[in-house]
């Protein structure tokens, strides 16, 4: 399995194909042609991203069949069900890489903004249970941005909500815990750009 820096490299390089519109007919029949892969999976890196329509994770890097185990869930939340699936694909798989991808003008993120200023309720219960998730990374951003216009406030409230839920996968389990602390798992944030199409990775020193 190839390390974490080097996961990185590849996401990044792809993201750059991307957004430079050079992925083209050919490049996706390629990554298609490789079906029929009932062996086994190997998937290089583990993302966590948002439901969102616009944010497809394969195409935003890149990436064909096989190569990514991602997740999807509105707002890019960490329940126990999404760290149960991280924790499978790191033990089960070796991969070395988990990215937190969120993105601009997030619709869970922006929701829970509304919420929080309005006092609005929703209905179900299954919504709560994901604006109640995003709610604490948002709060004391909300609280600092008083009078800041309204896309430098979503703006803020989308990066907090990254960097919680790497925070709170960082310490999710014992599992990923110990990968963490024995240098093979690496758990980094990034924030896609619906308006450009580039993905901005937050950690990136710390490697
Ligand atoms: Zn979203």
């Amino acid at each position: 399995m190839i390390s974490a820096n080097d996961a990185l490299d590849e996401l990044r390089d792809g993201n750059r194909r991307f957004a430079a519109g050079e992925i083209d007919a050919d490049s996706i029949a390629s990554r298609v042609h490789k079906v029929g892969m009932s062996g086994g999976q190997n998937p290089f890196a583990i993302i966590l991203a948002c439901s969102d329509s616009r944010v497809p994770v394969e195409l935003v890097f890149d990436q064909g069949l096989g190569d990514l185990f991602v997740i999807r869930v509105a707002g890019n939340i960490v329940a126990p069900s999404q760290i149960g699936s991280i924790e499978f694909a790191a033990s089960q798989f070796g991969t070395r890489l988990v990215v937190v991808l969120g993105h601009s003008n997030c619709g869970a993120v922006i929701a829970t903004l509304k919420e929080l200023s309005l006092e609005q309720t929703h209905r179900s219960p299954n919504l709560r249970a994901i604006v109640d998730r995003v709610r604490p990374a948002i709060e004391p951003i909300l609280q600092a941005h008083t009078h800041s216009d309204e896309a430098t406030l979503t703006g803020a409230a989308v990066r907090a909500n990254i960097l919680a839920s790497v925070d709170k996968l960082s310490h999710g389990s014992l599992i990923l815990e110990q990968l963490i602390e024995s240098g093979e798992l690496t758990i980094v944030g990034a924030e896609y750009s619906i308006e450009t199409g580039k993905v901005e990775f937050f950690d990136r020193d710390r490697l």
